[in-house]
């Protein structure tokens, strides 16, 4: 951000007084998927937009993300993090949307039908609870710690979550160590393993529990091959070893229930440790408003508008489920934020009768789960994850019992989105039976 969207944004930084008035949008986060949401909602029409963020800049995850890729879809370039941040910043610069800083969101509390109040406390604000007519849920995730996946041995320092180092090394300009293994081939795990060796430690290994990796192809290729790290897949890590810093970890390869085998395992002497094990959806606030939570995605239940189980309460990005591309984040954080605004300016009721929309065989998760067939778009995008590498297949689209699309794929792989999208008159068409999507021969 330079100086001129620092004095932009700051000209429209919420004052002591914003709980004196009903905002159109609360936004919650002001990662990519808030930015979008607040601008699409200003855009469609909502006047009264602010943004409640935790950090004491815009921007999300992205600002520790100094490694480009970011935007392919979108703007067809190759941006960095801060970069594609910077891009939705200038945007909102152009718009009078209300920023409030430093401020943490506690609670978030229906008002009868008509409002949401949102409970914040902020240094500068003190304890305020501004109420929204909608409100947006963009909290981002968060990541799997040790304790998650329980590795056996003692507990030294030197073990980072992949996160977590990422914003010591790109934002602190910290070393986290100079000989590095790293669990978890996702794509934090991934980039981490290149942005260290850049930065002169030496990645020894790259453990993945599953026989595949969890990241997408072009960061195993241009983040792992072109630097000659090694992948062990079907391995984990069955011991972690240093009285106070991490002096060495073991390796084992697993069986076909993901249990090391005794007798492959093999030592590793190491300074630094990466956990880079999933991430979870941040959905603290969402459970004090009541929302229900999917426990496949780990996010809200929602409709096709992203309109939460808890009416006039949306839910995108991250938060929702977790992302491969910060560019479909955008996407989807615009279809809530315009969703949210028609929602507060009674362009749109909530919802009386929903279609359920479920993962058939070989399916880990669909979203949305319910569809409304009131407010239908003339094309719903389904986004969905497989559970497994699998060749030669098609995705199966039924209702009830009768199948309405069918997609080839010759390859489709858990690391990667897919996307299915159903147009209004299909979905019309019989309204009776749910829908469910299924990967089959
Ligand atoms: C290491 C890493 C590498 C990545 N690489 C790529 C890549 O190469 N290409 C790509 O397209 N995508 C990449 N991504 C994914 C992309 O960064 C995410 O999809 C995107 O940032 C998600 O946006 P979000 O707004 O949902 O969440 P976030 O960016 O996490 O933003 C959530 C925001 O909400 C705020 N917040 C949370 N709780 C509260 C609260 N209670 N009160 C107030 N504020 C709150 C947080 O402070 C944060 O600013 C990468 C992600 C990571 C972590």
């Amino acid at each position: 951000m330079d100086a001129q969207h620092d004095q932009n944004v700051s000209q429209r930084i919420a004052s002591a007084d914003v709980d004196a008035r009903v905002w159109d949008v609360i936004v919650v986060g002001g990662g990519p998927a808030g930015l979008a949401a607040a601008i699409a909602a200003y855009d469609q029409g909502a006047k009264d937009v602010l943004i409640l963020e935790r950090e004491k800049e815009l921007g999300g995850i992205l600002n520790q993300c100094v490694h480009n890729g970011f935007g392919l879809r979108r703007f067809h370039e190759e941006l960095t993090g801060p970069e594609y941040a910077g891009r939705y910043i200038d945007e909102l610069a152009t718009r009078a949307i209300t920023v409030a800083l430093e401020a943490t969101v506690l609670e978030v509390a229906p008002q009868g039908d008509d409002e949401v109040a949102v409970r914040v406390v902020s240094p500068t604000l003190g304890y305020k609870e501004p109420r929204g007519k909608s409100v947006v849920l963009s909290t981002g995730c968060r990541e799997r710690t040790r304790g998650a996946i329980g590795t056996p041995g003692d507990r030294p320092s030197g073990v980072f979550t992949a996160g977590a180092a990422q914003k010591y090394v790109n934002r602190e300009g910290e070393r986290v160590g100079d000989r590095v293994v790293i669990l978890g081939s996702g794509d934090i795990g991934l980039i981490m393993a290149r942005r260290l060796t850049l930065e002169g430690a030496k990645v020894l290994a790259v453990v993945e529990l599953m026989p595949y990796s969890n990241g997408l192809t072009r960061n195993i290729v241009q983040c792992l091959q072109d630097f000659d790290i090694p992948l062990y897949l079907s391995h984990t890590i069955s011991r972690i070893v240093g009285k106070r810093r991490l002096e060495k970890v073991v390796i084992s390869q697993v069986d076909d229930k993901r249990a090391p085998i005794p007798g492959t395992e093999r030592e590793i002497e190491c300074d630094a440790l990466l956990l880079s094990v999933g991430l979870i959806p941040e959905n603290e606030v969402a459970r004090t408003a009541g929302v229900e939570l999917d426990r496949r995605t780990k996010g809200p239940i929602v409709t096709q508008t992203r309109e939460t189980t808890i009416p006039r309460v949306f839910s995108c990005g991250n938060a929702l489920h977790v992302h491969d591309l910060v560019d479909f984040v955008s996407e989807e954080a615009e279809g809530a934020g315009r969703a949210a605004a028609k929602r507060a300016l009674g362009q749109t009721q909530s919802a009386e009768n929903y279609v359920a929309v479920e993962p058939g065989a070989l399916v880990n998760y669909v979203v949305p789960q319910r569809i409304d067939l009131a407010a239908l778009d003339e094309k719903t995008p389904f986004f969905l994850r497989v559970a497994n590498v699998f060749q030669n297949k098609k995705l199966v689209v039924r209702r009830g019992d009768d199948v309405i699309k069918e997609i080839k794929r010759l390859r489709v792989a858990p690391a990667e989105m897919e996307r299915v999208e159903l147009d209004r008159e299909t979905l019309r068409a019989d309204q009776n039976g749910k829908i469910t999507i299924s990967l089959e021969d």
